[in-house]
C-alpha cells in the first residue's frame, strides 16, 4: 500500500520505519525534521517513575515489551549502534514527604499486580550512587524502567529511512483535502500529495490540521560532561540521565506557547535541581541548553485517531519516546490485518467533544 507519513518525530518515523519494513512503500512529509521534541528528549522509558496507572500503563507496558526488539531491528536497518538499556535503568527517588508518601502507595500498588520493585531507602541508594544528597527520602527500583539516547534513536531512524528507501520530503503540509470523511489529499507549500493512506504524527503542531486540544508545553533541558552516573536519577527536583559519554539534565514544564529562547530562569531552576540531588555536579561541564515542545492534552492521555484511511498520532505529552513503538505497532496491525486496537478506542479524540 502507498502510505504517506505527516510529520517526521519519533512517532512519525517509528511508523514509517515498521511500515516500511513490512513492505509498504513509505513517503514522509516534513516541515523542518530537526525541530521536533522528539530531539532533545530525556529517553527515559519510565511509566512507573512517573506514576502511570490503567490505561496509560497498559500502553507503556505494550512499549516497554516491543522496546528490545525495535532496537535491535532499528540498530540492524540503520547499522548505527544505539545506547540503550532496556530495564533497572533508573533510580526513583524522593525529596519530599509528600512524594514519599505518593510513592511508597503506588510501589505497593504496583507490587500488588505483581511488578518486581526494588525499595532501596536512603542508605540502599547512597550505596548505587554514594555521592547522593543526604536530603534524599525514599528510593525504588522499577525493573522494567529503561533508559535511550533519544538523539541516537532519531539518527538511527533517519538512517533507516534511506535504507528502507524510504523518501523523507521537505514541505509544511497546510491543508487537508477531504473526501467526505476520507483524505482525498494533504496539500503542502511546494504540491499535493495523494496516497492510498495516510499517518499525521505532527507532535505539538496538531491543531493547524485537526481540531484536536493539543498544545506545546515548553521544556528546556541541559547537557553536561565530566561526572560518571550507573543510574538515572529521577526526583521531583530534576532527573539526570546518563548516556554515552555525557548526561542529560531536566527539564523545565512551562506553558510559553512556541516560544524556544533558553532563558537564565529555565537553566538555573535545571543547575538548582540538580545539585541539590546529586552536589558532586558542581564540577561538571555545562555543555549546551535545549528546548523543545511537549504536544500536551488536557487529560495528559495521547489521541490515537483512526478514519476512513487515515491515523493520527499525537498528544504524547512527557512520554512519546516509551510510546512509539506501540503507535507504530497498532497502525501497522491495521493496515496489515484490519486489526482495530483498543487503544484507538479508550484514545480517540471524541473524548473531548
Ligand atoms: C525536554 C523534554 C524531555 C522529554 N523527555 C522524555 C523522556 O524522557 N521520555 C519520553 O518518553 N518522552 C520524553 N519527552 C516527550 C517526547 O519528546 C515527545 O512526546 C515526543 O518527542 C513527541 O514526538 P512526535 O513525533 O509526536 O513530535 P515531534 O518530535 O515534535 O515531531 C513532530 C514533527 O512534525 C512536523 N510537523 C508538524 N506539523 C507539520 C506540518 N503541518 N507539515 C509537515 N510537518 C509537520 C514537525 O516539523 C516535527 O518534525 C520529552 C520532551 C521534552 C520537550
Amino acid at each position: 500500500m502507498n502510505v504517506i507519513v505527516v510529520g517526521s518525530g519519533i512517532i512519525g518515523l517509528s511508523c514509517a520505519f515498521e511500515l516500511a519494513l513490512a513492505g509498504h512503500s513509505v513517503r514522509v512529509i516534513t516541515r523542518n525534521y530537526e525541530e521536533g521534541a522528539s530531539w532533545v528528549a530525556g529517553g527515559m522509558l519510565a511509566p512507573f517513575s512517573e506514576l502511570l496507572e490503567d490505561e496509560l500503563l497498559d500502553l507503556s507496558l505494550l512499549s516497554l515489551d516491543l522496546y528490545d526488539d525495535f532496537i535491535r531491528r532499528l540498530e540492524e536497518v540503520s547499522r548505527l549502534k544505539i545506547f540503550y538499556e532496556g530495564s533497572r535503568a533508573i533510580l526513583r527517588l524522593a525529596f519530599s514527604h509528600q512524594m514519599l508518601e505518593s510513592i511508597e502507595d503506588y510501589a505497593l500498588k504496583m507490587k500488588e499486580k505483581g511488578f518486581s520493585v526494588e525499595e532501596l531507602g536512603p542508605e540502599g541508594a547512597r550505596k548505587i550512587e554514594p555521592h547522593l544528597s543526604d536530603e534524599v527520602l525514599g528510593a525504588w527500583i522499577f525493573e522494567k524502567e529503561g533508559n535511550v539516547d533519544a538523539e541516537r534513536l532519531m539518527d538511527a531512524l533517519i538512517f533507516a529511512m534511506e535504507n528502507l528507501g524510504v523518501k523523507i520530503e521537505i514541505d509544511d503540509i497546510v491543508e487537508i483535502l477531504w473526501k467526505d470523511r476520507a483524505v482525498g489529499a494533504v496539500k503542502g507549500y511546494k504540491k499535493e500529495y495523494s496516497s492510498d493512506f495516510y499517518v499525521f504524527a505532527p507532535g505539538s503542531w496538531s491543531r493547524s490540521l485537526f481540531e484536536v486540544p493539543v498544545y506545546p508545553q515548553k521544556g528546556q533541558i541541559l547537557r553536561a560532561k565530566g561526572v560518571e552516573l550507573s543510574r538515572v536519577l529521577f526526583s521531583e527536583r530534576a532527573y539526570i540521565i546518563p548516556k554515552d559519554g555525557y548526561l542529560l539534565i531536566g527539564a523545565t514544564s512551562e506553558d510559553a506557547g512556541f516560544d524556544t529562547r533558553i532563558t537564565l530562569e529555565g537553566a538555573g531552576q535545571l543547575i538548582s535541581g540538580s545539585l541539590s540531588v546529586l552536589p558532586s555536579l558542581a564540577k561538571a561541564e555545562l555543555v549546551d541548553v535545549r528546548s523543545g515542545f511537549r504536544p500536551a492534552t488536557p487529560d495528559e492521555k495521547p489521541i490515537f485517531d483512526l478514519g476512513e484511511n487515515y491515523a493520527l498520532l499525537t498528544g504524547h505529552f512527557r512520554n512519546g519516546i516509551l510510546w512509539a513503538p506501540s503507535g507504530a505497532k497498532i497502525t501497522l496491525d491495521y493496515l496489515e490485518r484490519g486489526e482495530v486496537s483498543e487503544f484507538f478506542r479508550i484514545f480517540s479524540s471524541s473524548r473531548f467533544s
